[in-house]
């Protein structure tokens, strides 16, 4: 058997080649690459994808959440409730507005946990950032509820859930606004850095809009202190027909996934449980096993490639070295990166590799 990639870009792109090129000819003719037509598009189209009603593209998920947090208001002084269990972009994002990154645990799926919400509120809570991690929607309309209860702010970390629906609507259309990575290897991937910010507020995306280029009113006119995070042209027309597989993509990625249950049924690896009515696009198809670290080195032995989601929660890095008193108070996250794996997924695996890697798991025993 041929060794198994976590994930492999070139896959995809054989299968759109074409297309790609006549995208990227496209924009290289019209001499135009930053902003501009493709850019329009793309947020029209990404837009009605997800049946928000407005996306700015921006240029990456990290500045798309720190715009939609500065957009809304939130600032020095103020306190943000984001998940332990997540990708350190979700914090700092919170940092760099200034405010403060305020934790809960997660559950056993791995996203926030809303019962523990109510508890994490203070006079300086502004907003809540869930994130819909792996490709599986928070509990979205719970976390709205508490967001009004509280008055703040709901902003979606929907860098890993592009399709991903909470059972009536797709992540990223909930909130006040979300924050999506393009990323190349998230589920839809530009050929480089790319971000944007969905949002139903027309107000609000022209106050991103606005803040990401500049503070540019008009040409020239600059009336607040922005920065430059634009989307470029190019990758503009590369998500443009990566879009349109986007849906196939993430059924695959069910499809693959639904394998996986299947033939994991009865081994020592257990998936992480899902929430139930909650649309997974598995960004990310991660398990559990109590003795991770020797089940990666055994799949490696036998040329398959995993990652881990993530080795840290947010109070054990470095940089949040403030937070390290809190060691032991979020103990489903700690525990969670103590026993998870992320095995190879990707529209593009195939069926036979997902029962290799399940073959593989088998034969490490208990
Ligand atoms: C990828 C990711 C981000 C950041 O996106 P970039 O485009 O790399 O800046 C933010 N949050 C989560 C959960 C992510 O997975």
């Amino acid at each position: 058997m041929r060794p198994v990639p976590f994930l492999d870009l070139r896959a995809q792109l054989r299968s759109i080649r074409p297309e790609i090129d006549d995208a990227m000819a496209r924009v290289l003719d019209a001499g135009h690459f930053v902003h501009g037509d493709e850019v329009a598009r793309f947020e029209t189209e990404f837009a009605a994808w997800l049946g928000a009603d407005h996306v700015v593209g921006v240029g990456n998920g990290l500045d798309a959440l720190r715009l939609a947090l500065e957009a809304l208001g939130v600032g020095a002084g103020h306190e943000v409730i984001i998940p332990a269990n997540t990708y350190i972009a979700t914090a700092l994002a919170v940092s760099a507005v200034g405010a403060r990154p305020v934790l809960v645990d997660c559950d056993a799926a791995g996203l926030m946990d809303p019962d523990l919400v109510a508890t994490a509120v203070t006079d300086r809570t502004r907003a809540m950032m869930p994130v819909h991690l792996y490709g599986q929607a928070a509990d979205t309309s719970r976390l709205g509820r508490l967001a009004s209860r509280f008055g703040l702010a709901l902003v979606e970390d929907a860098a890993q859930s592009h399709g991903a629906s909470d059972g009536q609507c797709l992540t990223g259309t909930v909130g006040h606004a979300a924050g999506f990575s393009f990323y190349p290897g998230k589920n839809l991937g530009a050929f480089g850095d790319a971000g944007a910010v969905a949002t139903n507020d027309g107000l609000l995306a022209e106050k991103v809009r606005r803040l990401s280029n500049y503070g540019q009113a008009a040409k020239y006119v600059h009336i607040e202190k922005g920065c430059n995070s634009r989307l470029d042209s190019l990758q503009a027309a590369i998500l443009r027909v990566k879009l349109r597989n986007l849906a196939a993509w993430n059924q695959e990625r069910v499809r693959l996934a639904a394998i996986y249950d299947e033939l994991l049924a009865g081994t020592s690896v257990r998936p992480l449980p899902r929430r139930p009515g909650a649309g997974h696009v598995f960004h990310l198809y991660v398990v559990r096993h109590p003795r991770r670290d020797e089940l990666a080195r055994f799949l490696g032995d036998h040329g398959i490639q995993t990652l881990i989601h993530y080795p840290r929660p947010i109070h054990l890095h470095e940089a949040y070295r403030e937070l390290a008193s809190l060691e032991g108070r979020f103990p489903v996250a700690e525990s969670l990166s103590r026993e998870i794996l992320s095995l190879p997924m990707y529209p593009e695996l195939g069926a036979d590799a997902v029962r290799h890697v399940c073959e593989v798991i088998r034969r490490f025993g208990a």
